[in-house]
């Protein structure tokens, strides 16, 4: 049995109980209570910013080289590996996600601390190309303080992808987590402590977003706020940040088009665009929502798709066939459903789902059935507002201007899978989309040194790849003297003098 976190934050290196506003993790495929916790107040996050100030300050941090900065980033990496099984149950237990992926998520959490403790030690300061007299060099410091808001659809990965590079990059870290999901960022904080990060570099402060998450962007104290979340959250918090003219980054949230050409691999395509949007039970920023399909095979394939989509296993997430588990939490559940009803209404016609499934295994739990729905104008509401569930609308195209256009006529800018076999149509119309990641025949594909983010109500910055450390922190410019001599614009006045 799996000992889940206990009711206490971590307030610049101290278990403390919070003394703002309860928070409920329940689990979503019974219903049960995970946790009841007290969350941070603003009076518990001014004590972890006192502290982070300290600690960030301390020369113990802040004069250390880079390699041994490095050390702990892998220490905790070995720490996330040694528990990777307890993160994966923990976060099941939070989100309802099934084991199989939450273990993926924690796995790819530890090779993001490694990946930016390696990052660290190899990263060079630059001696630019002179100019004039002087020896120039361009180096870059750590930012001071960071904030790093997460959402609840993969906390560990999301977590980890704001936490690693900005203590790489030599800051403090204060996490403040979702509230559907606070237990996974404390046990994360469990496994920074035992790696023997010094007191105060990093804080989890699981509290409701209006007050602690408030405070985090208006501090002034904070240097930066690194954000995962929804657009309209992501835009007001944008306008704080304008106001102290501070930098942040934007992970926010999509509707991604998917393109299926009449020359692809059929069953690959299937294959790809069930995963594309039914897996995490569609609780994805990247989830492919909005399927194109070349006019020729639109029925033939909308046909098979629909019958495989019926084949998918709902079930429970610690069941090792399931597919699809329960979404995060009623409330959510609801919200999905309301979309797909508000669909129907505006005349979309349903394919599949639509409803929760039946069966005493699913009457206690978030469940919601894939669904699909068709035969309804790319201005209408579902082809255009995040569901951020198990929902896939489909669309006929004529051809590439055709589908391009459709693609693109959609405020949000975050990915798009191509399926093709005709590799110059891949480039050329991957290259014509409005997104941060491409997929040609594939789909939710990452990797840690490949750069993620979005354009347009998709957001703004980039996280991962090498310069995801850079994000996190100040470039400074060098002029050092080498003539030896008086400036000549002064050199006859003191001179004379
Ligand atoms: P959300 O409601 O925007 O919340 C995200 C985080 O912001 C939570 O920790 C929330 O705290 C906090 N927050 C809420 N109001 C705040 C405020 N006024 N000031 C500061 N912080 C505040 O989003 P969500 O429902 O958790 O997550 C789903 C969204 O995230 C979707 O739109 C999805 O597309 C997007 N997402 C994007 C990416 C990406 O990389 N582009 C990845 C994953 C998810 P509370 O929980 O306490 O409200």
């Amino acid at each position: 049995m799996i000992e889940l976190p206990q009711n206490k934050l971590f307030i610049g290196g101290e278990w403390e109980e919070g003394t703002g506003a309860e928070i409920t993790s329940i689990f979503p495929a019974d219903g049960s209570v995970n946790r009841v916790l007290c969350g941070a107040s603003v009076a518990d996050g001014e004590r972890a910013i006192e502290r982070a100030l300290r600690a960030q300050a301390d020369p113990a941090w802040r004069n250390l080289k880079p390699h041994e900065r490095a050390r702990f980033l892998y220490a905790i990496a070995d720490g996330i590996e040694a528990n990777a099984k307890r993160i994966a149950h923990i976060q099941s237990r939070d989100t309802g996600k099934t084991l199989r992926e939450t273990g993926a998520l924690a796995a790819s959490a530890a090779g993001t601390f490694r990946y930016f403790g390696a990052v660290l030690e190899t990263s060079d300061e630059v001696l630019t190309t002179q100019r004039g007299d002087a020896l120039t060099m361009s180096v870059h410091e750590p930012l001071g303080l960071v904030a790093a808001i997460t959402p609840w659809n993969s906390p560990i990965a999301s977590d980890a992808q704001k936490v690693a590079p900005a203590l790489a990059a030599g800051n403090a870290v204060l996490l403040k987590p979702a509230s559907w999901s606070p237990l996974v960022a404390l046990e994360l904080a469990r496994i920074v402590e035992a790696a023997g990060l010094p007191k105060g570099l990093f804080s989890v402060l699981p509290g409701s977003g209006r007050e602690i998450g408030n405070l985090l962007v208006e501090h002034p104290d904070i240097a930066k706020v690194s954000f995962t979340g929804g657009t309209e959250t992501g835009r007001a918090l944008a306008l704080k940040a304008a106001k102290k003219l501070m930098p942040v980054s934007l992970e926010l949230g999509g509707k991604s088009p998917t393109i299926v050409f009449a020359d692809a691999d059929i069953e690959q395509a299937l294959a790809g665009v069930l995963f594309g949007i039914f897996s995490s039970t569609g609780q994805s920023c990247i989830a492919g929502a909005r399927l194109f399909v070349e006019r020729p095979i639109y029925t033939k394939f909308v046909e098979r798709l629909v019958a495989a989509t019926r084949r998918l296993k709902v079930g429970h997430p610690f069941e090792s066939d399931t597919q699809v588990a329960p979404l995060v939490h009623f409330e959510h559940r609801d919200n999905v459903a309301e979309h797909v009803r508000g669909a129907r209404e505006e005349g979309a016609e349903l394919l599949a789902g639509g409803s929760a499934p039946e069966g005493a295994e699913y009457e206690k739990g978030a469940y919601y059935l894939p669904t699909i729905l068709a035969r309804v104008d790319n201005s209408a509401r579902i082809c255009r507002e995040e569901v951020f569930g198990p929902v896939l609308v489909i669309l006929p195209f004529d051809d590439e201007a055709d589908v391009i256009a459709q693609a693109n006529d959609n405020d949000y800018g975050l990915a798009c899978g191509i399926w093709t076999r005709d590799f110059p149509k891949s480039w050329r119309v991957g290259k014509a989309i409005h997104a941060g990641t491409v997929w040609v025949n594939t789909y939710k594909q990452f990797s840690i040194s490949t750069p993620f983010g979005g354009e347009k109500a998709s957001g703004m910055g980039r996280e991962k790849g090498r310069d995801g450390i850079r994000a996190y922190m100040s470039q400074k410019s060098f002029y050092t003297d080498l003539s030896g001599a008086p400036h000549p614009w002064a050199a006859a006045a003191v001179h004379a003098s």
